[in-house]
């Protein structure tokens, strides 16, 4: 299919894409009951313009309130977020509005919640765009396009119920595109579908993304497709702990190998996690020394347990 000029962009290939989303120590604190949650903890987070990136991590973690900031439904408590321009602690009223109709798409887990049942699959897209006023016809032209790019070409006067699992996360997606937003913010859209259904997302997602170049953020818990994208961050305790980079490089019979590498994260203040397994294997407590060498940093327990202390309290 072809696209018209409001729907592609970011067709020239820039060596230094510029970043999409910029998030500053995002803080997220609920408080109720007495008891407060710390869900982010001074995240920071850069995305690419036309990246596909997934967020991966326990739940808990942060993931949704991640999502739900950068969506516009949430604000953060500290720090700054910025996605296409919008500074969303600023965002307020008729701009927060329009923010969330055009310039993000939401696809969360449960379809229920992305599409009304009582409409068909054309009438779920035409919403979106009927609310930011579209016309008859532009609106016609949008679903018949929006369904054949998610492969729901015959499906249009279906009802959700009508539709199998992965035609509606295809449809909620096409529906989170109507206005062609710059960025599609999926959480866990994978969640509720079997492995090949939830491929097949996967593939509708990639699909976007290649060809609309609309910037994808994925939430997942699905190792199998956080494998698929060239980046994943992981957030642990409401932070980026690590990010693992995959590329295929080309051997001299130029076949494809891919190679995957994971990195630990570095902070602006030079903060770092150190995951658990590692700090289980040296048994570090509270405190390490850290020492400089010529090429690397060494982190090393405070000080070696004496032998004869072993077991005492
Ligand atoms: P994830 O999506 O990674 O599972 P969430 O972002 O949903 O994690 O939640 C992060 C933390 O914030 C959790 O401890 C969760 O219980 C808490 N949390 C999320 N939403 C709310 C809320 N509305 N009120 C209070 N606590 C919340
Ligand atoms: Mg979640």
């Amino acid at each position: 299919m072809t696209l018209d000029s409001t729907t592609t962009r970011g067709d020239a290939a820039r060596s230094e894409p510029p970043a999409v989303i910029t998030c500053d120590s995002l803080v997220r604190v609920y408080r109720g009951g007495g008891v407060e949650v710390q869900a982010l903890q001074g995240l920071d987070l850069r995305v690419d313009e036309g990246e596909m990136l997934a967020i991966v991590g326990a739940s808990g973690s942060g993931k949704s309130t991640l999502l739900g900031i950068l969506s516009g439904l949430d604000a953060p408590t500290a720090g700054s977020a910025r996605l296409a321009g919008h500074d969303l602690t600023a965002l307020r009223g008729a701009e927060l509005v329009r923010y969330r109709r055009t310039t993000v798409g939401t696809v969360r887990q449960q379809s229920s919640r992305n599409l009304l049942a009582d409409l068909t699959a054309s009438e779920n897209i035409a919403l979106p765009l009927a609310l930011i006023g579209t016309g008859r016809r532009e609106r016609s032209r949008r679903i018949a396009e929006l369904l054949h790019e998610l492969g729901l070409d015959d499906r249009g006067d279906r009802r959700p119920a009508q539709l199998s699992g992965g035609e509606q996360q295809r449809l909620s997606i096409a529906v989170a595109l109507a206005n062609a937003p710059r960025v599609l913010l999926a959480d866990e859209p994978t969640g509720q579908l079997d492995a090949r259904t939830g491929a097949g997302v996967l593939a509708a997602l990639r699909a976007v993304n290649e060809r609309l170049g609309c910037t994808v953020v994925i939430v997942t818990h699905d190792a199998a497709i956080a494998g698929q994208v060239r980046r994943t961050v992981a957030i642990r305790d409401g932070r980026i702990s690590s990010e693992t980079l995959r590329s295929r490089d080309r051997d001299q019979h130029g076949a494809g190998a891919l190679t995957e590498e994971e990195f630990a994260v570095l902070d602006r203040v030079g903060r770092l996690q150190l995951p658990e397994e590692y700090r289980r294997a040296m048994d570090l407590g509270e405190r390490v020394r850290l020492t400089v060498e010529r090429d690397h940093i060494g982190v090393w327990p405070q000080q070696p347990r004496p032998e004869n202390e072993e077991g005492t309290p």
